[in-house]
């Protein structure tokens, strides 16, 4: 799987696109940090176009900033994003950079960045705004490793899928009741249909048994396997409309395998009680997901479901598909399969809607 990942990171990696739209800078106020001392960057946004910008809240910088929004690498290797990822059913409020404002907010890099190893860091802002990619200017600094990961605790391993919760209510309990075995099925249902789909030879299409000699006058029609390389139509809705870039194939059949093998084999806990939020999870801390209040809201059966957010959140993580938030909702998740197929095959989103569409 690490070569497959590997090779669509470096795809993914923010794209030149000479878009109009907002400059985006950064500055630290040091080039050395000892491991005492906090990275805080400086994100700033500059409108030079002559209209505003609409950019969401969340993008802006603040303290309640929470992207894997730069690309910071000590040598060559990336460091991971260890933030909140998030579940949204709306949009966010937008806010409107009129022409000629700046808007700056130092934020942690220790809050959301793997920063354990000692070394020289080159970092860079890549905020995605509208499908399109804005980096800004790349800064250099020797950071000291210091403790800012919290160890993943040891994952039990179970016999039966099961769930632990914590803080919830007795309706938010019963509710994760039916939900968390909805989500099970819709992640096992996913991997099977994959699983089933032939891409020219590297997995083979389980062919139906043959019928039986026909006893009555009418044979039974043996079921029409796909042809080899022919992708299910919820696939192409949600990851990739072209059959032959098998590789995006299997990197999610693969993904799909380690959500579903997650759901089966591990323990997962549930936090109850936050609000503002659907729910959201930390990438690194493993099967770990706080349901807030809207997530209760949330119908039970359709595509966008509470058992649907349980698959979404299940991708995030490392130890599964390391999936990321690059587009909410169903119109941007398939408009991200028309224009960057690579991207839709990280992003959560069209994983929930992928497992509810079949
Ligand atoms: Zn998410």
């Amino acid at each position: 799987m690490g070569t497959i990942k590997w090779f669509l990171s470096t795809l993914l990696i923010c794209s030149n696109v000479s878009a109009k739209g907002p400059d985006v800078h950064i500055a630290l106020d040091q080039d050395y940090y000892a491991s005492a001392e906090y990275p805080l960057v400086e994100l700033k946004y500059t409108n030079n176009t002559k209209r505003p910008i609409e950019i969401p809240e969340k993008l802006m910088p603040s303290e309640e900033f929470w992207n894997d929004a730069f690309i910071v690498k000590v040598g060559d290797k990336r460091s991971k994003y260890i933030g909140m990822l998030f579940a949204y059913n709306s949009p966010g409020k937008l806010y409107r950079l009129e022409s000629g404002e700046s808007v700056s907010y130092e934020i942690d890099l220790n809050k959301l960045y793997d920063l354990r190893e000692d070394g020289n860091y080159s970092i860079q802002a890549c905020v995605i705004l509208d499908r399109k990619s804005f980096k800004s200017n790349i800064v250099e600094v020797f950071i000291e490793g210091r403790d800012n990961v919290e160890e993943v605790q040891e994952v039990k391993d179970v016999v039966v899928s099961t769930m632990r919760t914590y803080g919830c209510s007795r309706t938010e309990l019963a509710a994760l009741k039916l939900a968390f075995p909805k989500a099970i099925k819709l992640a096992a249902n996913a991997y099977d249909i994959l699983e089933a789909v032939d891409t020219g030879g590297n997995i083979a299409y389980k062919k139906p048994k043959p019928p039986k000699p026909p006893k009555p006058p009418k044979p039974p029609k043996p079921p029409k396997p796909p042809k080899p390389g022919e992708t299910p139509k919820s696939y192409q809705t949600w990851f990739c409309k072209d059959s032959k870039k098998s590789q995006l194939l299997n990197y999610v059949r693969e993904n799909f395998q380690t959500i579903d093998q997650a759901f089966s084999t591990k323990l997962v806990k549930f936090y109850c009680g936050c609000s503002n939020a659907v729910a959201f999870v930390f990438p690194h801390k493993a099967y770990q997901i706080y349901v807030c209040d809207d997530f209760f809201d949330l119908p039970m059966n359709g595509m966008d479901s509470q058992a649907g957010v349980i698959v979404h959140e299940m991708s995030h993580f490392y130890a599964t598909a390391g999936t990321n938030d690059y587009a909410y909702g169903q119109k941007a998740a398939q408009a991200l399969v028309k224009r960057r197929p690579e991207m839709a095959v990280r992003n959560a989103d069209n994983y929930m809607y992928f497992s509810s569409d079949n």
